[in-house]
């Protein structure tokens, strides 16, 4: 079996840690790329989320590249997730692409079919090597987003401009040829005390931004238009709270064992949205108020077109933008975004933070209004 599975973010590496302990073989299709999403675009419906069109072509590029089974997780619930799996299926055996799709779902009671499914992709069933795999892949999950969260905080603060970008870009690439959860930790420390040795100004304090949002396309730089790195390219801190080791943490172990969460962004949400209405709204909600409560300058809204928590959440934003006077950007993406564009808005938005910090130096707290 040659096992692929579809890129968001940094998910790659942890995955990749998993499967090599396993002893799977492993192809990881090119990162995400324009020719990734003109093949997705093609092949599924119009109004499909933008992450299934991107991991439609993870698959079939990966199919040329050798693989013949596709590894995902399920999801339930109100939103389209849950059809991903399914869909996936249909469309690639439509194009008469032969490759199986195998689920891993979180069970409700019945683990027999996750327990047959970790049989398929391991070919056996050694429970002690499972487990090993699995403490291993999410130590290897936080420590990437420990690295991602050292840059965030370097970016803005670098003397030497791009010095964060090189490192980190070069550890992306690199991380690729490393074997096995231990190599692979050693390499993410490596990088980790590569960009402690950048020059800082400690004195600096950035504009602090907030990015909330759909997963994948926060998570995904190249659905985003690399927006962390630009923001912090141009002096900004960014705070993402959604990330790969709290999905594979929170999402998929913790809720198999029936274990609670990190749920301080659920009390926050309450007051404006009391229920889990299916992809990260809940999350977007209650993070902006948790940032507006923290201080932060601002906040960025990222979202696919058509995602429906995504919809519910941007109507709701304006109000928690109105009582914490606290400036909500949203940027929806999809096959058809212009970087001339977004950047204009993203940039105009920056104007808007610094000059918020000018007035707050000058006058005491004041408010402009974004919309
Ligand atoms: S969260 Fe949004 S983008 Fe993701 S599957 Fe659901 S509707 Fe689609």
């Amino acid at each position: 079996m040659k096992l692929t599975f579809p890129h968001m973010g940094n998910t790659y590496i942890p995955v990749k840690a998993m499967l090599d302990d396993l002893g799977v073989n492993c192809i990881i299709p090119p990162f995400n790329n324009k020719k990734a999403l003109e093949i997705g675009t093609k092949l599924a419906p119009e109004l499909a989320c933008l992450p299934l069109k991107i991991n439609l072509g993870n698959f079939i590029q990966a199919y040329e590249m050798g693989a013949d089974s596709i590894l995902m997780t399920g999801g339930c619930g109100p939103c389209r997730f849950g059809y991903y799996c399914e869909m996936h299926r249909e469309i690639l055996s439509d194009m008469g692409v032969d490759m199986k799709v195998i689920t891993l779902d979180i069970p409700g009671n019945d683990y027999n079919k996750l327990l047959n499914n970790v049989r398929e992709i391991t070919g056996g069933l050694n429970i002690y090597k499972i487990l090993k795999a699995v403490k291993n892949t999410v130590e290897v999950s936080k420590k990437v987003d420990e690295l991602e969260r050292l840059t965030f905080k370097i970016r803005p603060r670098e003397i030497h401009k791009g010095a964060t970008d090189k490192i980190y870009r070069s550890f992306l690439y690199s991380i690729l040829k490393i074997k096995g959860s231990r190599n692979i930790k050693k390499h993410i420390d490596k990088a980790r005390n590569k960009l402690l040795e950048i020059q800082t100004d400690k004195e600096m304090k950035p504009i602090r931004v907030g990015i909330v949002g759909e997963i994948y396309t926060t998570n995904d730089p190249y659905s985003n238009l690399y927006i962390e790195s630009r923001l912090g390219n141009e002096g900004i801190e960014v705070t993402r709270p959604v990330t790969v080791s709290g999905w594979i943490i929170d999402h998929m172990i913790k809720k198999a064992l029936h274990l609670k969460g990190d749920e301080r962004y659920k009390e926050a949400a309450k007051p404006y949205l009391g229920t889990m209405i299916g992809g990260h709204s809940q999350e977007t909600i209650g993070n902006t108020v948790l940032f507006a409560k923290d201080g932060y300058d601002g906040v960025v809204q990222i979202f696919p077109l058509g995602c429906m928590p995504e919809i519910v959440s941007e109507s709701i934003l304006p109000s928690i933008e109105r009582d914490f006077k606290i400036p909500v950007m949203s940027l929806i993406i999809d096959e058809m975004t212009g970087e001339a564009g977004y950047m204009t808005r993203v940039e105009a938005f920056i104007d808007l933070l610094k000059r918020r910090r000018e007035i707050d130096a000058f006058e005491g707290k004041g408010m402009l209004s974004w919309n």
